[in-house]
């Protein structure tokens, strides 16, 4: 592995990752983003792509993941939204309703209406 030094003078090595538009591209390994989900404990990795400017994401393995750590790369640490296991409650919204939530919005008198019914529910 090739390392190389940022303007702080701190050792990154150098990573060679594929662009899905430019192909392989050099990056530094302070260029390149770990994420890795705890809820599921799976892990990904991102960077901009130096050629094209679009952020690239793809799989990472566990092997990916210690050696993009250990070459100092940034590790962030994300999980589920909660909202994921909230019970669901009632028929799914259908597009008739998004058509008469529209309505509703557009009517005077929405808000007091809202407040009512959530003071009565
Ligand atoms: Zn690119």
């Amino acid at each position: 592995m090739a390392y190389t030094r940022s303007r702080r003078q701190q050792r990154f090595a150098v990573v060679w990752a594929t662009c899905p538009t430019c192909g392989d591209v050099e990056l530094t390994s302070e260029q390149v983003q770990i994420q890795t989900c705890t809820s599921d404990g799976t892990s990904t990795y991102s960077f901009v792509c130096p050629t094209c400017s679009l952020i690239a994401n793809k799989p990472a393995s566990v092997s990916v993941v210690e050696s993009l750590s250990a070459a100092g790369s940034r590790l962030v640490a994300w999980n589920f939204p909660a909202e994921l296991a909230e019970a669901k409650v009632g028929a799914p919204i259908c597009h008739n309703d998004l058509l008469d939530f529209h309505a509703a919005l557009e009517a005077d008198g929405w808000w007091s209406e809202l407040s009512n019914a959530l003071r009565d529910s």
